[in-house]
């Protein structure tokens, strides 16, 4: 862990009398999990209700606790004693939550990139946690873990380890997990209804991008795209084409899988994932990305052909190597 003096964010949060929290744009289950599970357990344990800025969550996470309360858009708010950022590996990546956070008194990053250089006053980073959602766990007291914190803490371990599947999965995470489990969580419930089940329309938009995706370098990497145009069509928004790029990554023979979701004319977020060899998080850092070894991303310009034109010839220097 790069900074092990964590004790101080519960002094911290002790003395606070304004408490802001926030993630990463396009927040994913672990950045919600997290953030709402801090939330929860701020509210249990020191009776203060921090403010919690997320751009946009899916209807499947609003049973968590605390969501009904969650602030979008951004306004203006008058600053902070202190304010928490989660599972964002690095200010770039905050949407509109900076600037809250560049206003604050004191600030704290707990993240689990290993691509995370540091940016807070207190930077609690572990790139060997498979979730920030695990990293927050390790440094709660398991005693005052209610089963409000509780839910938002396993969903947001199942969501980034592809429900205990991922390589970055290791004996600390089942154990918070099993701890968390005893807190009396409903484990089937979250996985199925969070992140199995898929709407219609997120279904139709999974085949037509596994129909026209594309096999490059004699079928070790796979690549398919969204543009803005089908996003239309389909009516989709981010958290609709989560797991695409996942089910990519399990086709046969495949090394690596790319994805690239249009967010603005010809600017693409792209989604990296490997298997075995490529660190993702090299390729993703060379284009100001982030991330982790088998999981990363970062955002291009150009055409479909420029931006994979680029990526591939970054991964073949590693499948060469
Ligand atoms: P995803 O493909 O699911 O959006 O992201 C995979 C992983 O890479 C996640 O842990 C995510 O936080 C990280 N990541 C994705 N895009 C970026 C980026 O632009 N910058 C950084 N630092 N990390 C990213
Ligand atoms: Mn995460």
């Amino acid at each position: 862990m790069k900074n092990m003096n964590y004790s101080n964010l519960w002094d911290a949060v002790e003395k606070a009398e304004r408490i802001g929290i926030s993630g990463h744009a396009r927040p994913d289950g672990d950045c919600i999990g997290s953030c709402l599970g801090l939330v929860n357990y701020i509210a249990d344990n020191y009776g203060k209700k921090a403010d919690l800025y997320i751009d946009e969550i899916p209807a499947s996470f609003t049973f968590l606790k605390g969501s009904e309360d969650i602030i979008s858009g951004y306004p203006d708010a008058p600053k902070y004693d202190l304010f928490i950022l989660l599972d964002c590996g690095d200010l770039e990546r905050t949407a509109d939550a900076a600037k809250y956070f560049k206003a604050a008194d004191y600030t704290f990053c707990i993240d689990h990139h290993a691509t995370n250089k540091g940016y807070a006053d207190v930077d609690i980073i572990d790139g060997d946690s498979a979730a920030t959602a695990e990293l927050l766990c390790s440094i709660m007291d398991a005693d005052k873990i209610s089963l409000d914190t509780a839910n938002c803490l396993y969903l947001g371990i199942v969501h980034d380890t592809g429900v205990f599947k991922h390589s970055n999965t290791r004996r600390q995470t089942m154990e918070l997990a099993g701890m968390l489990l005893e807190k009396g969580v409903n484990a089937g419930n979250i996985i199925d209804k969070t992140f199995y089940e898929k709407t219609y329309v997120q279904n139709q938009i999974l085949g037509r991008t596994l129909m026209e995706s594309i096999l490059l370098m004699d079928g070790k990497i796979i690549a398919s795209y969204v543009s803005l145009d089908v996003q239309k069509l389909y009516g989709i928004s981010n958290s609709d084409m989560e797991g695409i790029v996942d089910q990519l990554r399990v086709t046969k023979g495949i090394e690596v899988a790319i994805l690239l979701k249009e967010v603005n004319k010809r600017e693409w977020k792209v989604s990296l994932r490997s298997n075995n060899i490529v660190d993702v998080s090299l390729v993703a850092v060379k284009f100001a990305g982030g991330g982790h070894v088998r999981a990363a991303g970062c955002t291009l310009h150009g055409s479909v052909y420029d931006v994979l034109n680029s990526l591939t010839r970054e991964i073949e220097k590693q499948m060469v190597e």
